[in-house]
């Protein structure tokens, strides 16, 4: 049998951990050949996203290396809560040019290829704060609203060209990012109740949505944000 991304090479940012990892390896499992990279971990390329011109070389690198690009998951992502007070104009940056503007730089670099594509994807990372705001995190909510607007706005430019944008949008996954959180016992507890699947989510959950997105299952689909947040944002 034929796995159904066989051909299909994918780029994604952010393997080093959690969801990007785990996008990685459900991508491979279902036949496609990728290009990792992070600032850390055990991945292809180890590199800052934010770095001028690291989008076109890190689409130049799965050129090299496989000849061509069907599908881009810039999943390198930060959060941190602060207070407003404490929204330093550099953290405010930060978190816009990791979250937002490298994820924009590197559809940019990849969007040539993407088109040479018979099925060119992009699935970025929002969260459930792409639709809500949450105290603490009026940078990070910032930049996953954009990531929206972002999927929103390319999904029309890009469908002639046979291209497919979306993005998922996690709720409270169990990663490196939500590690220091969820040792609170409390909003471990809160999250996993407002989960009407009753538990946090695995980098897993999202990742086999982002390869769903990434197949030709999902070849009519595009312009969404898809919450996979085990239903906790669907009820008060
Ligand atoms: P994670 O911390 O486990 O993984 C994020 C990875 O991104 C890390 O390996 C980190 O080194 C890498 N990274 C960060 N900045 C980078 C940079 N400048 N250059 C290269 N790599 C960089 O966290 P995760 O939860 O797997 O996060 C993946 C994505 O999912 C992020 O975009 C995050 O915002 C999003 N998300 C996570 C949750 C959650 O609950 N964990 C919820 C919603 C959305």
């Amino acid at each position: 049998m034929i796995s159904r991304l066989e051909d299909r090479v994918a780029l994604v940012t952010g393997a080093g951990s959690g969801i990007g990892a785990a996008t990685h390896r459900r991508l491979l499992a279902d036949g496609a050949r990728t290009y990792t990279v992070d600032m850390k971990g055990d991945v292809d390329c180890i590199a800052d996203v934010t770095q001028p011109g690291i989008a076109e070389l890190l689409v130049s690198k799965t050129l090299e290396r496989y000849g061509r690009l069907d599908i881009l998951v810039p999943c390198a992502g930060i959060s941190a809560y602060e207070a407003i007070e404490g929204h330093s104009d550099e953290h405010w940056q930060r978190t816009l040019n990791v979250n937002v503007t490298a994820v924009f730089q590197l559809i940019r670099a990849s969007i040539v290829h993407l088109k040479a594509s018979p099925y060119g994807r992009i699935i970025a990372i929002g969260s459930t704060l792409s639709c809500f705001g949450a105290a603490g995190l009026t940078a990070y909510s910032t930049s996953k609203h954009a990531i929206l607007g972002m999927t929103r706005s390319l999904a029309g430019e890009l469908g002639r060209f046979g291209i497919t944008v979306n993005c998922v949008e996690p709720g409270a996954i169990e990663t490196g990012m939500t590690e220091a959180a969820f040792r609170d016992p409390d909003y471990k507890k809160y999250w996993e109740n407002k989960a009407a699947l009753g538990r946090l989510g695995q980098p897993e959950d999202v990742a086999d949505v982002i390869a769903f997105l990434a197949s030709d299952d999902a070849r009519f689909m595009s312009g969404q944000g898809v919450m996979v947040d085990g239903g906790a944002m669907q009820s008060i």
